[in-house]
């Protein structure tokens, strides 16, 4: 079985049993489902594909899968963190990451969160020649045992999606390095601040092509190389390259591979690789998208207008971005029924339908799937990274709860073709544990301001 077959088998196992199990229900209507061994195979991927001369450091983005048991899961595979709020570094510190491994960017770190960052060691990449005049004060003030760069933008381009864009003219991250006279300014602050030792970059994301994050490495490895050439000495030493690398959301197969852009890397910047300079990598999305599923039920179905309509529970609150932005971010839909057995049925064009009140609250629409029944279930497949980890609050519906889970090794695989009326054992061998719990109402009423300030605005003349 090839290592996509074997993902989609355990997805569909893991269906089943979570609905055996009843972490799915008719009151607990919407979960995220996590694999496990997805997950460990592709930070396994990603070591294997920069492990060469230079020593080299992972740093998950954290915004991409805010969820401290995965942060844990992804430090105990041997990577740490890229944060960009103090929110995030509370997670990364929870799930026990230690300062040397973690990696603070943002556009708009405050004084406390810089002060805090360099008390504890944390790299910290400043973003523009404020926050650079900012570190400088800091590290007058006191000694700290950071690793501090520069994030630039190379504006080469952007991709097919203007929102994951950063290295446009205009990008809103970095110090846009083909502005007049930028280059010369990037030079010299390096030379007049020894303490600069680091070089950041970070291209964008879902919808960039392969060879402009190529190109974006190549022209901060340039400029690192131009500084190191200014000053005489090898001052900036190591190069964090970000994360970007846009996932498949059209079938099981994971393309590009880390392995695809290591050796488009090693092609176009030869001296990356060469053991000179150290490496911090900042993937989010390509770690964790296709290890997630998004498990709702059908609580409803109906006709409008000639259109078959299955109102589920999964809408913008779990699939923001493809609910906002369908053309973008489309995403692959299954079928399952009441028992959580793949639905067999001739396909029919249908729109799948979340349970927010807006009328764009569409995951799929004309989708062709086995005509959806009330009870049944859909499947939002890829949603591992930026979903069901970034929950949106429309209409108070609450986080739903997460699972991870775990296939035990040696089945045989007699079922692995069409599903049989008996009762597979395949789903015993499933196992979960909980990720985060499903926001109980009562934690929903706090979060909105319920308790002790319920009364407040009536208060108040
Ligand atoms: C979002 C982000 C990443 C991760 O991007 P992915 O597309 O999820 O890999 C890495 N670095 C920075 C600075 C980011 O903002």
């Amino acid at each position: 079985m090839s290592a996509e077959e074997s993902a989609s088998t355990r997805r569909r196992d893991a269906v089943r049993a979570a609905v055996r199990a009843g972490i799915i229900d008719a009151d607990r209507p919407v979960v995220g489902l996590l694999d496990v061994r997805g997950v460990r195979d592709a930070v396994a991927a990603l070591h294997a594909a920069f492990d060469g001369a230079a020593p080299v450091l992972h740093a998950f983005a954290v915004k991409a899968a805010s969820l401290v048991p995965v942060l844990r899961l992804l430090a105990d595979e041997g990577m740490g963190c890229e944060v960009a709020s103090a929110g995030e570094l509370a997670l990364a510190r929870a799930a026990g990451v230690p300062p040397s491994r973690t990696v603070l960017d943002s556009p708009a770190k405050t004084h406390a969160e810089l002060r805090e960052a360099l008390a504890r060691g944390i790299a910290v990449n400043a973003d523009n020649r404020e926050e650079l005049a900012r570190l400088d004060a800091l590290v007058r003030s006191a000694p700290t045992g950071s690793v501090l760069g520069v994030r630039v933008n190379p504006q080469i381009g952007g991709g097919s999606i203007g929102a994951m864009s950063t290295a446009t003219d205009t990008s809103k991250f970095g110090v846009a390095l083909r502005d007049e006279g930028a280059r010369a300014w990037l030079v010299r602050a390096y030379a007049e601040r020894p303490w600069l030792t680091r070089m950041h970059a970070h291209v964008g994301s879902q919808g960039c092509p392969l060879p402009l994050m190529a190109e974006g490495v190549r022209a901060t490895y340039e400029l690192a190389e131009e500084v190191n050439r200014a000053v005489g000495r090898r001052q900036v030493r190591t190069l964090d390259i970000g994360g970007g690398l846009p996932v498949n959301f059209a079938s099981d197969v994971v393309t590009p591979t880390y392995r695809d852009y290591a050796r488009l890397l090693a092609a176009t910047v030869p001296g990356l690789f060469d053991g000179r300079y150290g490496l911090v990598t900042e993937f989010g999305r390509s770690l964790l998208a296709k290890s997630g599923t998004v498990l709702a039920r059908v609580e409803y179905t109906k006709s409008a207008g000639g259109r078959r309509i299955a109102v589920t529970h999964a809408g913008a609150q779990v699939a923001t971005r493809t609910v906002f932005a369908p053309a973008s971010w489309p995403l692959r839909v299954l079928a399952f029924d009441a028992r959580g057995r793949p639905k067999t049925g001739d396909p029919v064009p249908q729109d799948v339908a979340g349970p927010c009140c807006f009328a764009g609250d569409l995951v799929a629409v004309e989708r062709p799937l086995p005509p959806l029944e009330t009870g049944d279930h859909v499947a939002l497949l890829d949603t591992g990274a930026y979903y069901f980890s970034n929950h949106f609050q429309y209409n108070s519906l609450p986080r739903p709860g997460v699972y991870g889970y775990a296939c035990a090794e040696g089945r045989s695989d007699a079922e692995g073709g069409s599903p049989s009326t008996e009762e597979p054992a395949t789903e015993d061998r499933v196992r979960f544990v909980p990720v985060r719990r499903p926001q109980s109402l009562d934690e929903l009423v706090e979060e909105s301001g319920g308790g002790p300030h319920t009364g407040g605005l009536s208060a108040l003349r």
